[in-house]
C-alpha cells in the first residue's frame, strides 16, 4: 500500500487540523502557511496526485473542488465583486507543487497581484 499523504491523514482525522468544509467527495481546511488573509485548501477525498492525471471518472470529484470553493467563498462573505478570491492549483516542479495531493488553493483577504510569481 502506497504512503498517505499528508492532506489523507488530515482528512482521515490522523493529524489534527480543523476542517472548515466537508461533503461527500471533498473537505477544506486552512493552509499551514498562509501567504493571504484567507488561505484554504479543498482536497479531494480520493487520492489524485494532481490535476494532470485525473480521468474521466473524477469529473464529479472535479467539479466538487470548485463548488465546495464558491460555497465556502460565499460563507467567507468574499463573492461581491468589490472583494474577490483566487483559486489555485499547482501542477509539478515548475508550478511549485509540493504534496502530491490535488489540491484547490482558495486564497482571498488582500489585492492578489497578477500575473502571479
Ligand atoms: P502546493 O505547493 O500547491 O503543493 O501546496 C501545498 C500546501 O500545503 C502549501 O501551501 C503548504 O503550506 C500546505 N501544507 C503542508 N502541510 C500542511 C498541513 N499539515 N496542514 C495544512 N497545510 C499544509
Amino acid at each position: 500500500m502506497s504512503k498517505k499523504t499528508i492532506f489523507q491523514k488530515i482528512i482521515d482525522r490522523e493529524i489534527p487540523a480543523p476542517l472548515v468544509y466537508e461533503d461527500d467527495l471533498v473537505a477544506a481546511f486552512n493552509d499551514i502557511n498562509p501567504v493571504a488573509p484567507t488561505h484554504i485548501l479543498i482536497v479531494p477525498k480520493k487520492v489524485i496526485p494532481r490535476v494532470g492525471e485525473a480521468v474521466a471518472e473524477d469529473q464529479a470529484t472535479l467539479g466538487a473542488l470548485l463548488l465546495a470553493a464558491g460555497k465556502i467563498a460565499d460563507k467567507l462573505g468574499v463573492t461581491a465583486r468589490d472583494k474577490g478570491f483566487r483559486l489555485v492549483i499547482n501542477h509539478g516542479r515548475d508550478a511549485g507543487e509540493s504534496v502530491p495531493h490535488l489540491h484547490v488553493h482558495l486564497l482571498a483577504g488582500r489585492r492578489l497581484e497578477w500575473p502571479p510569481g
